[in-house]
């Protein structure tokens, strides 16, 4: 019998990245950057983004007419994605299963850009351990008045009480208004057990500084504060991953910044689809990554 020495099927492959469509279309009319633009600025940090977001399920926000037209947060599977965007049926709120998505590679998030997705919002858990959260995100979301160094000593602060509890914590400005701070977890407690710690933490933290602080959605509470939004932390909730772009003027990114960089940086849209690829992720970052403790009983 002659050994069998044909290459692997077709399926073992990777999809190539998929063509893209209408290049020149404006994405960002502000800056004049183009669908091609977003799509080479995705390509360049695939790798990193996909270290944020590679094996979790996302909701994603597409801009089909660039960010001034009409825009769609999706987190169920859609038509159209190509065979490097993996569907698993998963169990909502409701009881009831539907189709959500996930990426594992470069061809897999090339077809989200090329579907016209711009922001990238992975879920704290895995696929391969859904119901087990291995990040906790506490979302800081300034009152309008509130300074951004204000801001910026809020996560500071976040970040020491965290370590009090033997979790270390890194931070990535949101791109948007504010500043995330994020706990890597070992995945051994399950979602309610995560959210139970996130609510008694932000609670704990209002209660200690009221005039700083709120832990509550409500918009008046919020006036002159930072509302701490633990509520990421729920199975279902996401927060925008470090290299996605955001949908506003000026093209920002979501980036990981060491607690140094924090304490300089002026603005948390500093990075965005100009200087956001030239970010190696930060040595800092990856150990405390690296650490991921369990929740602390
Ligand atoms: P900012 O710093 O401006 O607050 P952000 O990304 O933290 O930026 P938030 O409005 O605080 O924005 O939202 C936090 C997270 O909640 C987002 O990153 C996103 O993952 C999720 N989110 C936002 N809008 C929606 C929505 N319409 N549906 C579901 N989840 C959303
Ligand atoms: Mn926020
Ligand atoms: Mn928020």
């Amino acid at each position: 019998l002659r050994e069998d020495r044909s290459p692997a099927p077709d399926l073992e492959q990777p999809e190539p990245l998929p063509a893209l469509t209408s290049p020149s279309r404006i994405v960002y009319p502000d800056i004049g950057a183009t669908k091609q633009q977003v799509y080479d600025y995705y390509l360049e940090v695939g790798e990193r983004l996909l270290t944020e977001i590679g094996g979790r399920l996302l909701s994603i926000v597409r801009c089909p007419d660039g960010i001034t037209g009409q825009r769609f947060f999706q987190k169920h599977a859609g038509s159209g994605f190509g065979r490097s965007v993996k569907r698993i049926k998963v169990r909502e709120a409701d009881g009831d299963f539907a189709e959500y998505f996930y990426v594992e590679d470069l061809p897999g998030l090339m077809n989200l850009v090329q579907m016209n997705a711009i922001e990238f919002h992975p879920w704290g858990s895995r696929v391969a351990q859904l119901e087990l959260p291995d990040r906790m995100v506490f979302d800081l979301d300034p009152d309008p008045s509130i300074a951004w160094k204000e801001i910026r000593r809020a996560a500071r602060d976040l970040r020491d009480r965290l370590a009090e509890q033997g979790l270390p914590s890194y931070a990535r400005l949101s791109g948007g208004k504010g500043v995330h701070v994020v706990v890597p977890l070992a995945p051994t407690a399950d979602w309610e057990a995560v959210r139970r710690f996130c609510d008694h933490f932000a609670t704990g933290v209002a209660e200690a500084e009221p005039d700083r602080f709120v832990a509550t959605m409500s918009k008046a509470r919020r006036q002159g504060r930072i509302f701490i939004d633990w509520l990421r932390n729920a199975r279902g909730a996401t927060s925008v991953a470090a290299w996605s772009l955001r949908a506003r003027a000026g093209a920002p990114a979501a980036m990981l910044v060491t607690w140094d960089e924090l304490a300089r940086i002026r603005r948390p849209d500093h990075y965005g689809i100009r200087n956001a690829a030239g970010r190696a992720i930060p040595e800092e970052t990856a150990a405390a990554i690296a650490s991921a403790p369990p929740l602390p009983v």
